[in-house]
């Protein structure tokens, strides 16, 4: 199948043969014809499936259309709303390639930076804004932007979205939006969630569905390296003499634990850097710059600030903390092996995380292969205490006790479910997300049981994922089955 036969303009045919694009993705194939026909549609697709352009081409070829019978049109068109600031900055890189022979603009909105560029483009009706929903509902709530003549709404990641709490934020800027549009939705997964979006945004959705959702790129190899907890970082550093690992994006679950952990590899020598919410925005952007030219070797991300990432020739991905939902564990390893390429994911489990891996491995269908690493000494005792290393791994010891953060705020925020249960009763149903077994596991801090206080509506939360993104608990609606709805496609 050749790009040729989805009916995409000219120009964008142009730019996406000097993407290097040869033939287009399932995705593509799938998400173009209707998107161009018109339909709403929902996409479940991992990322590195290409969904980006199987949203944007389609898109653009209507706008290239519309351009060429009416002439410039200033007033914003499309509105594509994303869960982080990374996903965004991508997705407006994606968009500029595809569209650099059309005479279109685009603008970012995110928080942690300058309001005021983001304001003027708002104001001189940029053709497509690309924002995470917080900082966009700030902005048009101070009568910023003018989407009445808005064509295209397109939540990518909406799983995430939700995850995030953005659901009342989306709410309030699609009430702003024309009724009469065309509405996109991508997602990961089909949870009862995302059902509940599609009837509440769009109207009779086409649904394109690639692959299984637990069916990670078949060219990543998955190993799993049983390690004791106390050689997870010796062994990392190990296996980093191999050359093969010259792109290497580690996850780690919590941010102080990255930190420490590039600390160690830096003081091994292996250039890395770090990606959490922690880091301002120019920090972030500095490090996937820096991971992207190579200028080091290894970064060391949190799953949130992960989520996105769109950086060609990751050659491995390493789980050094198993990831407590399979989701995280797919999208993970999506960071390799993106767009057919080759590579390597490679996950270190303790004695603590077989239960997860268990649940892993039912969930994807099989047992991944388990690899020994050579000439390492599995049973070298564990580092002496080192008080200097201790002070700097907990700060905290310095602080006057009234003054101290409670301990899981350490912990990457992760939602909704970070915040304290409203009454002692029977947990509420959460989220779709299929979660590794449940039981509490010895010495990780638990998500719900933090001392973090509720926050109040459209509070500026500058510690979660998001940076200055507004966050809200996710109230996602419930209906019925999907199938009721839309029937099997
Ligand atoms: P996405 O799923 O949108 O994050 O895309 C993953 C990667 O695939 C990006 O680096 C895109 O540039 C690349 N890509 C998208 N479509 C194609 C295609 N048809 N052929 C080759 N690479 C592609």
């Amino acid at each position: 199948m050749s790009f040729e036969v989805l009916g995409l303009a000219p120009k964008i045919l142009q730019a996406v043969q000097e993407a290097g694009y040869t033939e287009p993705t399932p995705i593509q194939t799938a998400a173009i014809p209707p998107i161009i026909a018109g339909h709403d549609l929902i996409g479940i697709a991992q990322t590195g499936t290409g969904k980006t352009a199987a949203f944007t081409l389609p898109m653009l070829t209507k706008l290239a259309a519309a351009q060429a019978a009416t002439g410039p049109n200033r007033r914003t068109r499309v509105l594509i709303l994303a869960p982080t600031r990374e996903l965004v900055v991508q997705i407006e890189e994606n968009i500029r390639a595809y569209a650099k022979h059309l005479p279109l603009t685009i603008a970012t909105v995110f928080g942690g930076v300058g309001e005021q560029p983001q304001i003027r483009a708002l104001r001189s009706a940029t053709d497509i804004v690309v924002a995470c929903p917080g900082r966009l509902l700030d902005l048009l709530g101070r009568r910023n932007g003018d989407f009445s003549s808005l064509q295209f709404l397109v939540l990518d990641e909406a799983d995430r979205m939700l995850d995030m709490g953005f659901l009342p934020s989306i709410r309030q800027i699609v009430r702003q939006l024309p009724k009469q549009r065309q509405t996109l939705m991508f997602s990961a997964t089909l949870s009862k969630e995302i059902e509940g979006l599609t009837h509440e945004f769009q109207h009779s959705p086409k649904i394109v569905q690639i692959g299984r959702r637990s069916n990670p790129a078949e060219t990543v190899t998955q190993l799993v390296y049983e390690v004791p907890k106390h050689l997870k970082t010796a062994l990392l550093v190990h296996l980093m003499k191999e050359p093969a690992m010259d792109m290497v994006l580690v996850f780690s679950r919590m941010k102080h634990a990255a930190d420490r952990l590039a600390r160690q590899l830096e003081q091994a020598g292996i250039r890395t850097a770090t990606l959490h919410s922690n880091r301002s925005q120019n920090q972030r952007l500095r490090a996937l710059q820096d991971f992207k030219a190579g200028t080091v070797r290894v970064l060391v991300a949190t799953d949130i600030a992960a989520r996105g990432i769109d950086v060609d020739g990751i050659s491995h991905v390493v789980n050094y903390d198993f990831p407590m939902h399979v989701e995280d564990y797919i999208h993970r390893i999506g960071r390799t092996g993106r767009a057919n390429q080759i590579g390597d994911a490679i996950s270190f489990v303790t004695n603590e995380d077989h239960g997860e891996l268990r649940a892993l491995e039912r969930f994807i269908g099989r047992g991944l292969v388990r690899k020994k690493a050579e000439g390492f000494n599995y049973t070298a005792a564990a580092p002496p205490y080192n008080p200097a290393e201790e002070e700097r791994r907990h700060p905290r010891h310095q602080q006057p006790r009234g003054q101290r953060p409670p301990r899981n705020e350490q912990r990457e925020q992760r939602g909704p479910q970070n915040f304290p249960r409203p009454s002692a009763g029977p947990r509420p149903p959460q989220s779709g997300r299929p979660q590794f077994g449940s039981r509490p596991q010895a010495g990780r801090p638990q998500s719900g049981g933090g001392q973090r206080p509720q926050p109040t509506r459209g509070e500026v939360n500058g510690n979660r994922e998001g940076g200055n993104e507004r966050h809200f608990p996710s109230t996602a609606p419930r209906s019925g089955g999907f199938r009721r709805h839309f029937g099997a496609r």
